[in-house]
């Protein structure tokens, strides 16, 4: 499963990176939300590929994410 973040629109509320550390984290410059390192397509930092593993709690994430701008397909 693929996941992507629009960055620009994210407020920071850090529910992402709580509910799911492995694949989320908050980026030191902007505050953004990123795709962590490990799972970056291409290294771009909105965008990567999820882990089997991952999957369920990455949905979880994306569903609470109070802008919707996490996104999750095949
Ligand atoms: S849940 Fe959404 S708004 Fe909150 S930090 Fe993650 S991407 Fe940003």
């Amino acid at each position: 499963m693929i996941v992507t973040i629009d960055r620009m629109g994210c407020v920071s509320c850090g529910a992402c990176w709580n509910i799911c550390p492995e694949l989320f984290d908050q980026n030191h410059c902007d505050s953004f939300s990123e795709i962590i390192e490990e799972y970056r397509y291409s290294g771009n930092l909105a965008e990567g590929v999820i882990p089997d593993t991952l999957c369920s709690s990455a949905e979880e994430a994306a569903f609470l994410c109070p802008v919707n701008i996490i996104r999750i397909c095949l």
